[in-house]
């Protein structure tokens, strides 16, 4: 069987390093995207060509431009003609109130969550396109359904996605290729680090479940939705301990 791939966008660590390491122990060739940590990205890759055998590429690129996203699309045709898989993963939170929030640190947050969802999906589609396959998987929460106090911008970014998800579904189903959303609730990972150990309690007490998920099990869901059946498109997908 032909070998795939899958470009994951924030890849150095959280719910993309578990992708990495997941779809990588499953055959796929996995591109690893970062901005910076491209030394932490080192020691993903030798984990995945020593442990699990599978190849990979560490691309470097700030996603919320749209040059270094071509760029590193000219890299990957470089040696594919097309990404079966592509997860937007790589996001930022901004907490604090609109109020107090300047219009440099509003679009940070929303170039990197989702101009950069576009730039991805842009350079993507062409060659899926042509194959008449992919699947699109972009990382939303359950904030751009139910919105968080203290995090408009992110909020707003992440309902963005879902409307960019639903619309880029229709339009390419015909092209046979899947584009779903995976909204997460909250996650164990550095995104919440900021937490204090009373804001942490408080906030697994809201959760039925009782706790935050772990990046391994955000990571599960998405290959949940890269494998789902074809008919599956165009979904926000819910993964939040039935706090929603
Ligand atoms: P994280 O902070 O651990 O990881 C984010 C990754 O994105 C890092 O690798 C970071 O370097 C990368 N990144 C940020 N800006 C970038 C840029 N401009 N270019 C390239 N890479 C960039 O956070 P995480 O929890 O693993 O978050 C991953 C995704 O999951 C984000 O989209 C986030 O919004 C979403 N999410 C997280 C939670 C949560 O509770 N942690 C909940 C719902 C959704």
């Amino acid at each position: 069987m032909e070998q795939k791939n899958v470009l994951i966008t924030g890849a150095s660590r959280g719910i993309g390093k578990s992708a990495a390491l997941l779809f990588a122990s499953r055959g796929y060739h996995v591109f690893l995207n970062c901005r910076t940590s491209v030394d932490e990205l080192q020691k993903l890759k030798y984990t995945i060509e020593t442990l699990y055998g599978s190849t990979c590429d560490i691309l470097p690129a700030d996603i919320s431009h749209s040059d270094e996203v071509d760029a590193m699309f000219q890299k990957i045709y470089h040696s594919w003609d097309a990404l079966d898989v592509l997860i937007n993963n790589a996001g930022i939170s901004h907490i604090g109130l609109l109020s107090d929030m300047s219009n440099e640190e509003w679009d940070h947050v929303l170039r990197t969550n989702l101009s950069s969802v576009f730039y991805c999906c842009r350079a993507a589609i062409p060659a899926m396109v042509a194959r008449q396959s992919g699947r699109i998987i972009n990382v939303s929460s359950m904030w751009g359904t139910s919105g968080a106090s203290c995090e408009a911008a992110y909020s707003a970014s992440k309902a963005g996605v879902n409307g960019l998800t639903r619309a880029l579904a229709k339009e390419l189903a015909p092209s046979n290729i899947q584009v779903n959303a995976a909204a997460f609730g909250v996650i164990d990972t550095d995104m919440n680090s900021q937490l204090t150990e009373e804001e942490r309690s408080a906030l697994s007490e809201e959760i039925p479940i009782g706790r935050f998920a772990t990046p391994d099990e955000a990571a599960l869901m998405l290959w949940n939705i890269a494998t789902a059946p074809e008919y599956m498109t165009g979904q926000i997908i819910g993964m939040d301990g039935g706090f929603l």
